[in-house]
């Protein structure tokens, strides 16, 4: 039996992360007022697909059940708790997609300023979801990667605390996936975990958050981390396979799995020093292959964005090359929901049938 004193006793289903793991957070008061009910998602065997791949187990981290619909929640709620706590009235992000919803929501709810910073290219439906909670969303024209630290330079000057995608409370947040997988596989840790990986705060919060358990007695070993980025845009895989001291810029970057398409993450060489010194892996897929594994986590009635296929498509990989074999059990995070990047339902056949009520029984007759 493992000894599970360091988790807080009482009913999961009325705290929130930061109540359940507090001896793991760097809170000193939390205010569960602040929450929107993040994480706790549901850890979903496959019924199909690890067959089909002969591997012993694959698990899908369900995360698209996050308040806005992606694990981002986790991190924007350990943010907004610290920014209140520290007094300050605005918060801020650089984001193109889920964490600049994710922040506007938190931040509405918490009655706190906040400012959403995209790129100039960014496509006006991805705007919508963050406008709706009442964000200051500001396009600007320039290199993307700089607005990171311009925005920290910035915040410190005008007192809005940036709550971007790798930040230290970040972080923190990402560690609660980790402590979920332990307590949903009863501490015994499956031999993979698979993190589509953009900027590497949510990888490095999951390795973190195996890594405290661990030194806590909770479970015996960390997990295996498998770091998948897409072909298109690897700077961490690349630097890995090439035994590259540091990362360096991809210069087009090309994927469909937007998400996870930062040129040059500002935790990249962090997460390449934890993949040597842990003994990680790493994997690259084509979009051929990231939709694919898209298709194949609807199949288990699962509809994740294409970042969030990411991790199928590379234990597919892993398992073609027998580095994850018939005795290993997986877990694949799914980071986002599909929702959130309609322009993929083009890519599927849609049929739809029509006949009048009259005509109805008939009509199913034939499917039979
Ligand atoms: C942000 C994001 C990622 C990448 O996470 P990082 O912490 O930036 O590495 C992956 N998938 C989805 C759906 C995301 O929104």
């Amino acid at each position: 039996m493992v000894e599970r004193g360091a988790i807080a006793d009482g009913n999961a289903l009325r705290q929130t992360i930061f109540e359940r793991y507090a001896d793991f957070f760097p809170f000193d008061e939390i205010d569960p007022g602040l929450s929107l009910s993040e994480g706790f998602t549901p850890l979903v065997p496959s019924r199909m697909t690890a067959s089909r791949l002969a591997v012993r187990n694959i698990f899908f981290k369900n995360e698209t059940e996050n308040p806005t619909w992606s694990f981002k929640d986790r991190g924007t709620a350990a943010g907004v708790q610290h920014a209140v706590s520290c007094g300050c009235g605005r918060i801020g992000t650089v984001s193109s997609g889920n964490m600049a919803v994710s922040v506007a929501a938190y931040g509405a709810r918490a009655g706190l300023t906040t400012f959403a910073l995209v790129s100039a290219s960014i496509p006006t439906e991805k705007l919508s979801p963050i406008a709706v909670y009442g964000a200051t969303v500001i396009r600007v024209d320039g290199d993307y990667g700089d607005l990171y630290f311009q925005s920290l330079e910035i915040g410190k000057r005008h007192d809005i605390y940036f709550i971007n995608s790798d930040v230290p409370f970040r972080v923190e947040g990402s560690k609660s996936i980790a402590f979920e997988i332990c307590e949903q596989t009863n501490f015994d840790v499956p031999d993979f975990v698979v993190v589509p990986t953009s900027s590497g705060g949510n990888f490095r919060g999951i390795l973190k958050g195996f890594e405290e358990f661990k030194r806590c007695g909770l479970i015996a070993d960390v997990p295996t981390m498998v770091c998948a980025q897409a072909a298109g845009c690897s700077p961490i895989h690349r630097a890995y396979v090439n035994n590259d001291p540091v990362i360096s810029p991809v210069d087009h970057p090309e994927t469909i799995a937007h998400a996870i398409e930062n040129p040059f993450p500002p935790s990249g060489n962090q997460v390449l020093r934890k993949l040597r010194e842990t003994g990680g892996l790493s994997a690259a897929v084509t979009d051929d292959e990231i939709l694919q594994a898209q298709k194949e986590l609807a199949d288990e009635g699962i509809f994740g964005q294409p970042a969030s296929a990411v991790p199928l498509a590379a234990v597919r990989k892993l398992r073609d090359r027998g580095i994850i074999t018939e005795d290993h059990t997986v877990v694949c995070i799914v980071t986002g929901s599909g929702l959130k990047y309609t322009a993929v339902y083009g890519r599927y056949d849609l049929t739809v049938l029509s006949c009048s009520s009259a005509e109805l029984e008939m009509m199913i007759t034939e499917q039979q």
